[in-house]
């Protein structure tokens, strides 16, 4: 054949594979499931079955309309195993004149690509970005330090997103309503809340999971619930029911929490983003026409329009840029052991066990829980970052290194000494008080630092000032939490570092 286009499992997007040349006359498509891209991290039933699921289905469709379609499932016979041993195979029989492919969202796949020697290789820009690598490598140039602030409003002003009449200025006068986007529930809880969106599997989906229970048996979490997006056509009507019911209070509740409550106020969207099944134009286009029509307010659409534009974007630039020497950072030497309950939720600590179950149950858990609940958890643990990044990468349905990987070992671990962020997101029990229901239903008490029914995320907060003292006592926002630390006695102090050290030696809970 003229060309094979290898479709990779986070590139599914029809109109992207024709703007790289697709012709269904004269080219193939390969699209390959491999069992290593669920072992290489002990990736969950529900992440794998999102990328299987949303696969075939795009096969599915592809095919429908007359294209040629080369697909290695999973539970094949003869099957190698691996992404590339399959794409072996493949262009030993198609014996194309190249191979083209959108770039792989993983540095480790983009680099053993382009170093294939059996067939010329055309690797093509990720269209699906608003920002290029050129744009960002453009904006990063002129800057000592990069924030996310100064990127999203350059993103705004370009994309001409949310601007006043002036068409410079930000729509309501300021970037950001971030200070109006805090809010908890009271103790009512959340109340009423519109229902998920999701969709029923059918029989194509129900196949992908029999073929996960055969090869991959022993892998966490379950799939009996699984009810996500995985056609553009349920992906599309799930953008349309959030921007009518969930989107007016996402800004007020974006990042509370709520004991049994999974999906709150939240999109839902980040797994058909990530695999294209959505574009991101369209996501945004479709927040700011609410504003406009008046049915949603300004707090909440910026706010959303801001982890799109703004946080999806800028963690993406960051990962090209700072990979591959990324991944190896650890810049407050931290070497703990990830605990085990991480992959069961079996923890006294209710908050934990509450998003862990969660997140094995559905491959979800909205940023706070994931940053401030088992992100807080192992920064302030000391658990080593990559060991961190395997659990966030192999958990949820929409983790890909290339937006997994700074979230976790930049914004929630530090690990990447402020590239991400500048400052360690550190907070005691307290917080999670605040923000949600977790603690009246917990065996301990938020407020306590020392003694058996002390909240281990409150010891572990005062140990975590305590060790790394100095740097954080050179970063202003954050020297008022040393000089607190200060005003305990010294008895106190050790019995806090006692304690501390009792909870890592018993497998990260006391
Ligand atoms: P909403 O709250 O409805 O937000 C809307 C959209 O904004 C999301 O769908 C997502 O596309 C985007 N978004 C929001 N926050 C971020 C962010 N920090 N970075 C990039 N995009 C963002 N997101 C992933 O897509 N994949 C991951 O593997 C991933 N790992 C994370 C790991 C950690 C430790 C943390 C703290 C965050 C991680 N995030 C990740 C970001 C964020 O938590 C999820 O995008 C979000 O929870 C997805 O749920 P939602 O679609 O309901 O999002
Ligand atoms: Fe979590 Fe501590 Fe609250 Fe328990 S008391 S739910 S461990 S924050």
């Amino acid at each position: 054949c003229r060309h094979v286009h290898w479709v990779l499992g986070d590139q599914l997007s029809e109109a992207d594979l024709y703007a790289t040349g697709f012709d269904p006359a004269k080219d193939w498509v390969l699209m390959v499931e491999a069992k290593a891209e669920s072992t290489y991290v002990w990736s969950t039933k529900p992440r794998t079955l999102m990328f299987l699921a949303a696969m075939r289905h795009f096969a599915e469709e592809l095919t429908a309309k007359g294209a040629r379609v080369l697909y290695q499932r999973l539970d094949a016979p003869q099957h190698t195993g691996s992404l590339l041993g399959e794409l072996d195979r493949a262009l030993a029989w198609l014996q194309p004149a190249a191979l083209h492919l959108i770039e792989p969202g993983e540095w480790r796949l983009r680099a053993a690509i382009v170093a294939l020697q059996s067939v010329p290789v055309r690797m093509h820009e990720d269209p699906h970005f608003l920002c290029s690598h050129a744009a960002f490598a453009a904006h990063a140039k002129a800057r000592k330090q990069l924030r996310m602030e100064y990127f999203y409003r350059e993103m705004r002003a370009r994309e001409r997103v949310l601007l006043g009449k002036d068409g410079k200025t930000p729509e309501g006068g300021a970037w950001n309503f971030d200070h109006d986007n805090r809010g908890s529930f009271d103790a009512r809880g959340p109340g009423l809340l519109p229902p998920p969106e999701f969709v029923p599997p059918d029989a194509i989906t129900l196949a992908a999971k029999a073929a996960i229970d055969q090869v991959l048996p022993d892998h966490p979490g379950d799939t009996e619930d699984f009810a996500w997006p995985v056609t553009r056509a349920d992906a599309l009507t799930s953008l349309d029911r959030f921007i009518r019911q969930r989107l007016p209070l996402f800004g007020q509740y974006q990042d509370a929490m709520w004991t049994g409550e999974t999906w709150l106020y939240h999109s839902h969207l980040s797994a058909a983003l990530n695999l294209k099944l959505l574009n991101p134009r369209e996501v945004i286009a479709a927040a700011e026409a609410a504003y406009h029509r008046g049915d949603a307010p300004l707090s909440s659409v910026e706010g959303f329009i801001r982890q799109i534009l703004g946080w999806r974007e800028y963690v993406r630039g960051i990962y090209w840029r700072f990979m591959p020497q990324y991944l190896e950072r650890n810049a407050l030497s931290a070497h703990e052991p990830l605990p085990e309950w991480y992959w069961t939720g079996n923890v006294a600590m209710r908050c934990l066990s509450d998003v862990i179950t969660q997140t094995l149950k559905h491959g979800y858990a909205h940023h706070i829980q994931r940053l401030m609940v088992t992100g807080l958890y192992a920064l302030l643990l000391g658990v080593d970052p990559k060991a961190v990044h395997g659990w966030y990468l192999a958990v949820y349905v929409d983790a890909i290194e290339w937006v997994e990987l700074p979230n976790t070992l930049g914004m929630s671990q530090y690990a990447d000494g402020g590239i991400m962020a500048s400052k360690p997101y550190i907070a005691s029990g307290k917080y999670i008080q605040r923000m949600s229901n977790y603690c009246q239903h917990c065996p301990f008490n938020p407020a306590l630092a020392v003694g058996v029914k002390a909240c281990p995320f409150t010891t572990l907060y005062w140990h975590f000032i305590d060790q790394h003292r100095d740097m954080l006592k050179a970063n202003p926002r954050l020297a008022m939490q040393v000089r607190n630390l200060d005003r305990f006695s010294a008895d106190a102090l050790t019995a806090i570092r006692e304690r501390a050290t009792a909870i890592r030696q018993s497998g990260g809970q006391p």
